[in-house]
């Protein structure tokens, strides 16, 4: 039997035990696909540790350890109190483990610790504990159809939920699709990143812990090719949930088709933000900052190109350059005072790198950053802040996804041709108006096409809001309320009171 754990300590001193197998059924397996990812330190580019990858034969075993759990009264029949208690319980055991979990999280991230333990996990005890309250209120309706005749609605789990999630935020997602799965009583099959496999095998100990039965959670490491498309095309899967790239999300889409899954997707954006002359323009420029140069760049609702009317252009690109250089510190994501810590990955650094010599090839004005950052000992995939101004629409870094700390700035003149450049894109995802004119904000946030829309501010979301795309950003809702209707059915059961007509 291979051994399923390693003892480590993170850089900033905690020593734990971190699992290194997949999560099935409340035990620790090696994987049957004799496949390993190894994760990668992308602070000094140092191995962490090695875990086992889920091939499509694992992948069979942790659906079936679903399935049966979902059947199993253990679970089916315990009614939505107790799976809201589980729930409760589960995110205070995270909160008691916060900062091993927030550690472990940017060891293998690279986000600044700050980020991991302050907003992070946060977002993990928060999103938990509000799905929680939700798992005894999912109520049907009664609808009066004729006089000898009713009708009522239940709403009953879809099944087993297959669920993929990216690296940008391990635990933040993971706990974004187990909050409603498990409050409306589905069972599941978590897959995590195959840049980030660490935090999440942390986090399925304390599932066990929580005392959710066998099979309810299962999670697995794995490439996206092998474990990821096997789960997405599994047949006995009922729903997949997915957060990543819009091309993968596409491909996702294709092999969902099989048995017809129920399917939620969140990808990619290149949400705009609009700055009106009569903005506050310090707010301006700090939501800005945040709307982009947060978690690294690498937020799917970054706001990545901002639009700045004619008269305050001059102006933003001054205050804005002077506060990105001032305040994105980059550096060891442990130390307090960093902004900025590496990009995930050498491919995702790589990415970035390429971006910034397309736009010096296409024209743009590069106003700060656009190379790698040098770390003390030379290593790490840091990149410095990047702002390419005079940026015009039909070039490249104005309409891909670039997903780093890069930012392309151009200008408009009326807010009819404002709202056309915003929507001239293929995503949908995020988008954010600066303006003082209260009537204008309201307009131009109906007439952007997006998923949400921030009114002077960026990237403010809150698991208790809707969150999702339209266009090529995705399909269906995740967090708030409607996050629980992509994880119910509706039943209806039609009651005939009278004879026979
Ligand atoms: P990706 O979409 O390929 O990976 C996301 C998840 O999907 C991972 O768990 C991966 O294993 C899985 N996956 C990949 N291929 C799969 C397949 N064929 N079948 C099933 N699952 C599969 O993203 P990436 O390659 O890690 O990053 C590339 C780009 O994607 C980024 O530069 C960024 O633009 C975008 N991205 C977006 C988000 C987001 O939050 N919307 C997150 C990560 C990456």
């Amino acid at each position: 039997m291979p051994q399923l754990t390693v003892q480590l300590k993170t850089p900033n001193g905690v020593s734990y035990t971190q699992p290194i197998g997949l999560f099935i059924g409340n035990e620790w397996h090696a994987a049957k696909s004799g496949e390993k990812i190894t994760s990668i330190n992308p602070t000094d580019e140092t191995e962490i540790a090695t875990v086992e990858a889920a091939g499509p034969e694992d992948v069979d075993i942790a659906v079936a350890a679903a399935r049966k759990a979902f059947k199993d009264p253990s679970w089916r029949d315990i009614g939505g109190t107790e799976r809201g208690k589980l729930m409760h319980k589960l995110a205070t055991i995270i909160e008691r483990e916060k900062e091993t979990l927030a550690a472990i999280e940017t060891w293998d991230n690279g986000k600044p610790y700050s980020a991991s333990l302050n907003e992070d996990l946060a977002e993990v005890t928060g999103a938990l504990n509000y799905y929680a309250g939700y798992a005894d209120k999912l109520h049907g309706q009664v609808i009066e159809t004729t006089p000898a005749k009713l009708a009522y609605t239940i709403r009953e789990p879809i099944g087993v939920c297959g669920q993929i999630i990216p690296w940008n935020y391990p635990l933040a997602m993971a706990a974004w699709k187990l909050g409603p799965a498990l409050a409306s009583g589905n069972t599941v099959v978590l897959k995590a990143a195959e840049q980030t496999p660490l935090s999440i095998l942390y986090l399925a100990n304390l599932i066990k812990e929580a005392g959710f039965p066998p099979g309810v959670v299962n999670i697995l490491n794995g490439y996206g090719k092998s474990a990821g498309a096997a789960l997405a095309s599994h047949l006995d899967v009922d729903k997949i949930a997915f957060t990543g790239s819009t091309n993968t999300g596409r491909e996702i889409m294709k092999m969902a088709a099989v048995n017809l899954k129920n399917i939620t997707l969140e990808t990619g954006g290149k949400s705009p933000l609009l700055v009106f002359d009569d903005a506050d323009l310090d707010q301006a420029v700090k939501w800005s900052h945040i709307g982009i140069m947060s978690n690294q760049g690498q937020i799917c609702t970054a706001t990545s190109r901002i639009l700045v009317q004619d008269g305050v252009y001059d102006s933003f690109i001054k205050a804005f350059k002077d506060h990105v250089v001032n305040t994105s510190k980059v550096g060891d994501p442990f130390e307090d005072s960093t902004f900025q810590g590496p990009q995930v990955t050498k491919a995702q650094f790589d990415r970035v790198l390429s971006y910034i010599e397309t736009g010096k090839s296409e024209g743009a004005t590069l106003a700060t950053g656009g190379e790698a950052y040098k770390n003390v000992n030379g290593k790490g995939f840091f990149i410095s802040p990047t702002v390419f101004t005079d940026v015009k629409n039909t070039m490249k870094i104005f309409r891909e996804e670039v997903f780093g700390p890069f930012v392309v700035i151009s200008s408009f003149e009326t807010e009819e041709e404002a709202v056309a450049i915003a929507n001239d894109t293929t995503y949908g995802l995020g988008s954010a108006v600066f303006t003082k004119d209260i009537v204008k904000a309201h307009r131009v946030a109906r007439n952007i096409e997006a998923g949400m829309v921030w009114i002077n501010s960026s990237n403010d979301s809150d698991f208790r809001v809707p969150f999702g795309g339209v266009k090529q950003s995705g399909i269906g809702r995740e967090l708030g309320e409607a996050g629980l209707d992509s994880y119910t059915n509706k039943k209806a059961i039609h009651v005939n009171l009278g004879s026979w007509l």
